[in-house]
């Protein structure tokens, strides 16, 4: 019989065990990256600057911020090499050069459903260029929504908590602040606000509102940003620091990272180890990526034999690390 001699050949017989064994990868999608129960967070690595890619389990893409005009095309490549073809949201945190620069060419090559933006106007070009691009590409364009929960899909809720007040002149505190919760997990993210809007925040919400696992450190990990006192109500598992290296105005500053220490055991920094990945199925909340020791105050001297070979290892899997 034919079936009994490839069972004789070893050859074929290897051929034969490895087709079975690729099927049931296929069919029983053992690899998390094909799980469509899964939450991915990518803090990009745009330099100084911000632009996070949110992708749901119900393959929609959310982006926040563009980073610098500078990283349009990066950025560009980036979200293609992720299979971004559409765009749901956009949110542009406030008018700066480093969150809006980036998001012009993105606007221009990415079908997008809505760009959000705060109440606020600012007289640059750059600015002016994001305005004409949404118009000239025809996006809807939307103050943000009250601060009631959206559900954006099952177990996926968005919401826009900031900004609530007139923040006058002080462009960095109109940010957008947005919390994400996914089942069990609170991403929140928080543009480059100070101390005015975190005051805010504490005022205008619970503490279980604000409660958030994962923290996007605002304004680069600035000390006139992350107070103790909003740190103590966040109270984040992992924090993420986006800032470009040895950038002029010595972001993240060491006040900072020492606050940090005290409220949030795991720290990121994309100067120091550049895109951060943070998934979630709603139960477990990992990183191919190890966080940095202690407050991250220098990268290079955690980097021990173990840490290099679980960065290596644990690519691409499944990783509970902060549960
Ligand atoms: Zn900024």
């Amino acid at each position: 019989m034919y079936i009994k001699k490839i069972l004789q050949s070893p050859i074929s017989f290897l051929l034969l065990l490895l087709l079975i064994i690729t099927s049931f990868v296929f069919f029983f999608n053992v690899f998390p990256g094909e799980d469509s129960s899964i939450l991915q967070v990518h803090f990009i690595d745009v330099g100084q600057g911000d632009s996070i890619l949110i992708q749901t389990p119900g393959k929609q893409n959310i982006l926040i911020d563009g980073g610098e005009k500078n990283q349009g095309a990066y950025l560009q490549s980036y979200l293609q090499k992720q299979g971004v073809k559409h765009l749901h949201m956009v949110i542009a945190t406030h008018p700066h050069a480093d969150h809006i620069g980036g998001l012009v060419q993105v606007l221009a090559n990415f079908p997008t459903d809505t760009v959000y933006l705060p109440p606020v106007t600012h007289t640059t070009r750059t600015f002016e260029d994001l305005l004409s691009t949404i118009e000239q590409e025809n996006i809807p364009l939307s103050p943000p929504p009250s601060s009631e929960p959206i559900l954006f899909e099952k177990d996926l809720a968005l919401e826009f908590l900031s900004p609530q007040r007139d923040f006058q002149d002080h462009l960095n505190d109109w940010s957008i602040v947005l919390k994400l919760t996914y089942d069990n997990h609170r991403f929140l993210f928080t543009g480059d606000i100070e101390g005015a809007a975190e005051t805010a925040l504490i005022q205008d919400y619970s503490r279980d509102r604000l409660d958030a696992d994962v923290l996007k450190v605002s304004h680069h990990g600035s000390s006139t940003s992350s107070s103790l006192s909003f740190l103590e109500a966040v109270s984040p598992q992992v924090s993420v620091i986006s800032s470009g290296k040895e950038n002029p105005y010595g972001h993240p500053h060491k006040e900072t990272l020492e606050r940090l220490l005290q409220f949030s055991p795991n720290l990121y920094r994309t100067d120091l180890q550049g895109t951060v990945l943070i998934n979630s199925d709603g139960v477990e909340l990992w990183s191919p990526l190890a966080p940095l020791p202690a407050a991250g105050l220098d990268a290079s001297s955690g980097r021990t034999l173990m840490r290099f070979l679980s960065e290596i290892l644990l690519k691409d899997r499944i990783r509970p690390l902060f549960t």
